[in-house]
């Protein structure tokens, strides 16, 4: 089958390079003339792992191919997927422009029946609205329909082969047949394929979101609780997360979630719900909770240090929003940085694939480190941000030659508090009760 993506970003280049590993003609389009250039070139322009083996592979077998020609992609194509972005508008709302910029194009695109599908994230009646700007252009008849994508970032590949479910908005039965058939290999059993009308879909997609964001939230609101009362939230996930009714995910606390979506679809859900006329506490007490909560580490820090961080070198481990990605989108370090900066912090900053894209959008307000511990070279403290593998378990004896300080925030709850304590460190986590009095190395 001959598919057209539309937009090239983390969900257009995995599920694009994806419906190509499963035997389709697929294009890519992106109006990014710099990143089809590098696609072109064989560069992979994000860090997915798996990802730039997948695009290799097709692209060599002649199913996978990139342009910015609108018409080339979508020319002959019976599938066309919308994955462009849906960011922030300054009133909360998801701001359509991409969405409806693109559907215009695609309606003068293209050259017969088409069944064009939804996969951005988008507020309830966006269908309508894709529906109206086809037609505008549109000489030939079509079929609209949604398809929210689930993929998390880090682990997209995986979970375009092995999805946990696929959603399917359709009113047309047309494109409920062509997109159950596009995905029957990647779904061993049919009832992981939900099947529902074009609304429900739209909302389906803000209702998972809002959920995960929630049990976030929900953690870390205990977690400042248990910091009050003397309790250690790590214990207490255990303890609740072992209840099947509960289940163990999405429970960490930490220093706030980051990413391109959470806070957006989060706004956007509470926008839809006040256009509606019906308020949405819980969205959005979630989103305020993170608000704060990104700002609880720096606390942290600033206040061990008597309220400045004048003449303090501060290591910094893990700047992208999460593990095994690169993208800074939301990042709780870039909020963390400016709060360590704006107490006049000194900061180096490790991360193993972000610091290209950090260097981008920092300069040279923070110092890079080319290893873990060349960062904390004469630090007064080490704050863990991203909890990547390689930075979850440190050598304590290293650490303690290398800093000036004795200082450590985890600020992912990963390390162990009775081995930092052990070799003399200083340990405070998020949540974790009142820290021991520090132990002199
Ligand atoms: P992105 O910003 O990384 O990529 C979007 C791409 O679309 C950009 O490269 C942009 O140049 C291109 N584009 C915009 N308008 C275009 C047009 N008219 N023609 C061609 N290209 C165009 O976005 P993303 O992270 O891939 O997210 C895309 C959508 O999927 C959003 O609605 C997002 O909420 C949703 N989503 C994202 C994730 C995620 O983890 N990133 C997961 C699920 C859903």
């Amino acid at each position: 089958m001959k598919i057209a993506m539309i937009g090239t970003g983390y969900v257009g280049l995995v599920t694009g390079a994806g419906f190509a590993e499963l035997g389709n003609d697929v294009c890519c389009v992106d109006h990014d003339r710099e990143r089809i250039d590098r696609l072109c070139r064989g560069e992979v322009p994000i860090e997915e792992p798996g990802l730039p083996e997948l695009i290799h592979h097709n692209t060599r077998l002649g199913r996978l191919s990139f342009t910015t020609s609108m018409a080339a992609a979508v020319a002959g194509a019976r599938l066309v997927f919308i994955a462009v972005g849906t960011p922030s508008a300054p009133d909360g709302s998801a701001d359509l422009s991409q969405v409806l910029a693109a559907a215009r194009e695609i309606g003068a695109a293209i050259d017969g029946f088409t069944i064009v599908v939804d996969k951005s994230t988008v507020p309830v009646g966006t269908a309508e609205r894709v529906r109206d700007e086809l037609a505008r252009a549109a000489r030939h008849e079509f079929a609209v329909a949604s398809n929210p994508e689930f993929l998390k970032e880090g682990d997209a590949v995986n979970d375009f082969m092995k999805p946990a479910r696929v959603v399917i908005g359709a009113d047309d039965p047309r494109a409920v047949e062509a997109l159950s058939e596009l995905y029957r290999s990647v779904l061993r059993t049919s009832d992981r394929m939900i099947v529902m009308d074009v609304r429900s879909a739209e909302l389906t997609k803000y209702a998972a979101n809002a959920m995960l964001a929630t049990r976030i939230s929900f953690m870390n609101e205990l977690a400042r609780l248990a910091e009050a009362v003397g309790a250690d939230v790590e214990s207490v996930r255990l303890g609740m997360g072992s209840d099947p009714r509960i289940g163990n995910k999405f429970l960490f606390a930490g220093c706030g979630f980051g990413g391109s979506c959470f806070g957006k679809d989060l706004r956007a859900l509470s926008h839809t719900g006040k256009v509606h006329d019906v308020h949405l506490t819980i969205v959005e007490a979630v989103d305020d909770v993170n608000v704060r909560q990104r700002r609880s580490l720096g606390r942290h820090v600033i206040s061990h240090f008597g309220g400045s961080l004048t003449g303090k070198r501060i290591a910094l481990w893990g700047l992208a929003f999460k593990p095994e990605t690169d993208d800074l989108r939301e990042a709780p370090a870039l909020y963390l940085i400016e709060q360590l900066r704006a107490a006049r912090g000194e900061i180096v900053a490790y991360d193993p694939v972000a610091m290209p894209n950090a260097k981008l959008v920092l300069g040279d307000t923070v110092g890079f480190a080319p290893d873990p511990y060349a960062a904390t070279i004469g630090a007064d403290a080490l704050v863990l941000v991203t909890e990547w593998r390689e930075l979850r378990q440190p050598d304590w004896s290293r650490l303690a030659q290398t800093m000036r300080g004795n200082a450590l925030f985890d600020g992912r709850n990963q390390w162990s508090p009775e081995h930092a304590r052990r070799a003399g460190f200083f340990y405070r986590g998020i949540g974790r009760g009142l820290p021991l009095p520090s132990v002199e190395g």
